[in-house]
């Protein structure tokens, strides 16, 4: 007898569960785009931003997805031939760097060891290598969302500055933001990318950037220039509608103005200690259905793995025989597996606007959906995770 009917859950990593709150603040008619109430809203968004990735440069809000993002940071920083540096440790740091290839740029990727972050050692050998300086900047992700790894973005910028490297430091925090400590300024990040359908709650459709001096200079100096992509009019508008090279995105304004409200209501680091005890909670119940059979976290080391998004080993277990038993039956979408973890992992996203009870109900689906398909598995990840994730609670 399927239990779906009911309010569905999503529990994918990204889009994330969008808050009431958010979708009703969008729903609403277009106004004047040129001045008043929009622009107001608009430019209040700015300082919000700032403070969530913890910086104090004026934000830039494209209306794009994160690749679009990607595609901002590229042009505005790179000429074809440059080189870059893609420390890669799942899916997406590769996907940034398919990118700045399609611009003529010379990709060269280090893998981060089997199944861990990106080894901040490895990173600054092969900088020490670049005696020319050949590497103009260097791509990671925060969290990469298809391994769900969570890397340490301030000991990779040490390891930058003990090769003493001027490359460009570029950070993806696209499934981050929002979720856990992120500090742009502190960590000497030259480029940030984002966008608003994760951390931020908000429907797909604005990525942001957030950039140094050092990167406008290096934008100053690039022989290619693109129009709708370039940051120095955004930054430095004489009409409002320069900010968004075009019309605002007016519905988006609203609903993100409603996002970063209910973030600074709660407070960022409430939001990362709350998304660093469901993470928790995750891990225990992946501990305890493996305690007898093959489910484990695909990161190896429970300090390195991501609070926003989960990926799990499945071994011998089908991992679409789980995911459509949990969707059709269950009411619960889980996330599939990507690239090359497409058969050998599902995912469970955690990020933005997700409580106790989503998390134990959709780990409660996973139990259900395991013993229907008939996999080897210990029982009591849920109880488990309620354990793990009572600490968190004041
Ligand atoms: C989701 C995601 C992206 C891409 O975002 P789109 O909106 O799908 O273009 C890039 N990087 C990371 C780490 C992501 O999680």
């Amino acid at each position: 007898m399927p239990l779906a009917n009911g309010r569905r859950s999503l529990s994918i990593p990204g889009p994330s569960v969008f808050p009431d709150a958010v979708l009703q603040a969008m729903h609403r008619p277009a106004i004047n785009i040129y001045d008043g109430e929009l622009v107001e809203m608009a430019y209040s968004l700015f300082p919000d931003l700032q403070k969530v990735a913890r910086t104090t440069d004026t934000p830039l809000i494209y209306i794009c997805n994160g690749h679009g993002a990607w595609e901002a940071s590229i042009v505005n920083t790179l000429d074809e031939g440059d080189k870059v540096l893609v420390l890669e440790s799942g899916r997406f740091a590769v996907g940034w760097g398919e990118m700045a290839e399609a611009f003529g740029v010379q990709v060269e990727y280090l893998n981060a060891p089997d199944r861990a972050g990106v080894d901040p050692q490895m990173v600054e050998d092969r900088l020490r290598a670049d005696i020319n300086h050949e590497i103009k900047a260097v791509l990671v992700v925060q969290i990469d969302t298809a391994s769900g790894v969570w890397n340490d973005i301030a000991a990779i910028r040490k390891a930058i500055d003990a090769a003493g490297h001027p490359a460009l430091y570029m950070v993806d925090c696209m499934a981050s933001l929002g979720c856990v400590p992120y500090e742009h300024l502190e960590w000497g990040v030259d480029v940030t990318t984002s966008g608003c359908q994760k951390g931020l709650m908000t429907p797909p459709g604005l990525g942001f950037l957030h950039v140094s001096d050092k990167a406008k200079a290096v934008r100053n100096q690039l022989k290619r220039g693109s129009f709708y992509w370039d940051w120095n009019r955004r930054m430095d508008p004489e009409m409002f509608y320069e900010n968004f090279c075009g019309t605002a995105p007016v519905q988006h304004i609203y609903g993100l103005r409603k996002a970063l409200d209910m973030i600074m209501d709660e407070g960022l680091e409430a939001v990362w200690d709350r998304h660093a005890t469901i993470g928790a909670g995750v891990r225990a119940a992946v501990a305890q259905w493996g305690q007898d059979g093959p489910l484990e976290m695909n990161i190896r080391d429970d300090a390195e793995c991501s609070n926003s998004v989960s990926a799990i080993l499945t071994g011998s277990i089908d991992p679409e025989s789980l995911r459509s038993v949990a969707e059709a039956q269950l009411g619960v979408t889980l996330g599939n597996g990507l690239g090359q973890f497409a058969a050998s992992t599902f995912r469970i996203g955690h990020m933005g606007h997700v409580n106790a009870p989503m998390i134990l109900g959709t780990l409660g689906v996973v139990e259900i959906a395991l013993a229907n398909i008939g996999a080897p598995f210990t029982s009591g990840g849920v109880e488990a995770a309620a354990k793990a994730m009572a600490g968190g609670v004041a």
